[in-house]
């Protein structure tokens, strides 16, 4: 079940996705929550660390677990703008996460029940709670100003690489009404 709180904290996963924004990375924004605190906080900073496994997920985790000064994120709550892929969603089972709260379905690499599910069956045989759709209008808005800078300086047609253009228009078509 969707609460204001889950609004609350995925506005500020929203605000650290336009961060990664700022740095012409690709926007995605997340928070770990655990009692109603903000324990960890990261953006997707791929580009400009020139390393593709610094996934927003993967940095606010590590940046609870440190709160915390304890690996296991046991009843904590993930918070992603974006649904997770696979390597997130090995970390979010490693970290022994409960919850996870996202607000748009990645069609192509997500591992929370669109393209595999391994939350609800990884190998420890623990079912972590998923909630998808939570200020997903308001993510979907920040991406078509993201997607439309990079046509417009054609970086994707140059790398060709991801994410693309084609990327984008598959997201909107599931996850636009
Ligand atoms: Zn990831």
């Amino acid at each position: 079940m969707v609460t204001p709180d889950d609004n609350t904290y995925m506005m500020q996963a929203l605000r650290l996705a336009a961060r990664a924004r700022e740095f012409e990375e690709f926007p995605i924004g997340c928070v770990v929550v655990n009692q109603n605190r903000i324990i960890g906080k990261g953006f997707n900073q791929v580009k400009m660390s020139n390393d593709p496994t610094v996934h927003a997920e993967i940095l606010a985790i590590i940046d609870a677990a440190q709160t915390l000064k304890n690996w296991s994120l046991e009843n904590c709550t993930l918070y992603v703008t974006l649904e997770s892929c696979p390597m997130c969603a090995g970390a979010i089972v490693n970290s022994h996460i409960s919850r996870v709260v996202f607000g748009i379905s990645d069609e192509l690499l997500g591992a929370c029940g669109t393209q595999s599910d391994l939350l609800t069956n990884n190998v420890f045989n623990r079912s972590i709670e998923i909630e998808k759709g939570v200020l997903a209008d308001e993510y979907l808005a920040l991406m078509r100003v993201y997607f439309q800078e990079q046509s417009r300086c054609k970086k994707n047609e140059e790398d060709n690489g991801y994410p693309s253009y084609a990327y984008f228009k598959k997201l909107f078509s599931t996850n636009e009404k």
